[in-house]
């Protein structure tokens, strides 16, 4: 039988990390769980960060990640680099499983497994995310001054990001497989206001044409005809949608409408006690590294207290 550990995470992003740091500082010895193919999270996927805190020259995703890791482990935490496919959270003992069947037993367990955004499927489009291929205007919206980019989408996601990249951007071209949006009137009306943004409707992207390993153009397809068109675009913006990695989870723990985890907040408490969670698989509105970080930490805080209370 596996040791009863204090604290267990599950995820190796910004939150998971940032857990690790603060629960290994406050000496609970965390064990995480950072994937088996995909460490370090989110931002591993990316080239350069520019809006994350200490780095005014910006800092390299990968390396951002490398560091956050090095932090924590420098304070006693644990890292395997496997996934868990199995909890039971609903004991005071809570047991999680790894890939290869072992079981870990903790007091409590922090889930930051993270959200994927939804692709368009295409073949070259993970290759060139971060060289013109994006999930997030917030994140990469400064690199496309006097560019002209496609949004795709039709939700209020869509319309939030092609509106915000028109600060940058020469010209926004929403595409959008439908008739009409799906995005709230508000949403529309100040999209469709906005004279840099035009919409190809009953429109879908089928293929992204590189150069130099940067996107160069995507070739539009009319869902209705079948004709094809190409447009030459640097910027490829994807927001078609977000999937929550809340699988496991299912049946134990609580989800909101949208499929992300529920939280009690501003605390970071699961419905099942000594269960936390923090980061993008609680946060469908600010989805960043810095706050995905914050509520690590806030999930930490929350862990040790929790643990504290028990003894
Ligand atoms: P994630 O970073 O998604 O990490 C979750 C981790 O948990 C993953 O490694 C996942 O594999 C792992 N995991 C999931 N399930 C399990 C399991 N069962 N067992 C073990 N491990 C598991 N934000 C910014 O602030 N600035 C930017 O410039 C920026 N650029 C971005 C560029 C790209 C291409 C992308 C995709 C995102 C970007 N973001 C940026 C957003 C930012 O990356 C996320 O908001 C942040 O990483 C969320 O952190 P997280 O810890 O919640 O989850």
């Amino acid at each position: 039988m596996s040791e009863i550990r204090e604290v267990v995470i599950i995820g190796s992003g910004p939150a998971g990390y940032t857990a690790a740091l603060y629960t290994a500082r406050a000496q609970l010895r965390p064990l995480l769980f950072g994937s088996s193919i995909f460490v370090g999270g989110s931002l591993t996927t990316t080239t350069e960060v520019e809006n994350f805190p200490g780095f005014p020259e910006g800092v390299d995703g990968p390396v951002l990640m490398e560091n956050m890791r090095a932090q924590a482990e420098k304070f006693g935490a644990e890292m395997i680099d496997d996934d868990i496919v199995e909890v039971d959270l609903t004991g005071d003992i809570k047991l999680l499983t790894d890939s290869s069947g072992t079981v870990h037993r903790a007091k409590t367990v922090i889930i930051a497994t993270g959200s994927g955004y939804r692709k368009l499927g295409l073949p070259n489009e993970d290759e060139l995310s971060g060289r013109g291929v994006s999930w997030c205007a917030t994140c990469d919206g400064f690199f496309f001054r006097d560019r002209d980019i496609v949004v795709v989408g039709g939700g209020d996601t869509a319309m939030e990001e092609a509106t915000f990249l028109t600060r940058f951007a020469r010209s926004v071209t929403v595409v959008h497989r439908r008739s009409t949006l799906r995005a709230s009137q508000v949403m529309q009306n100040r999209a469709f206001a906005d004279d840099k943004i035009s919409f190809a409707f009953d429109s879908e992207i089928a293929e992204i044409k590189d150069q130099d390993g940067r996107l160069a153009a995507v070739v539009l397809r009319d869902v209705l005809t079948g004709a094809t068109r190409d447009l030459d675009v640097t910027g490829l913006f994807i927001a078609i949608g977000h999937a929550p990695r809340t699988e496991l989870f299912k049946g134990q723990l609580d989800l909101d409408e949208q499929g992300y985890l529920a939280v009690d907040a501003p605390s970071t408490r699961t419905n099942l006690p000594g269960v936390f969670a923090a980061g993008d698989v609680v946060d469908h509105t600010y989805r960043q590294a810095i706050t995905a970080a914050a509520s690590g930490c806030q999930a930490a805080l929350d862990a040790e207290r929790h643990l504290a209370a028990l003894n």
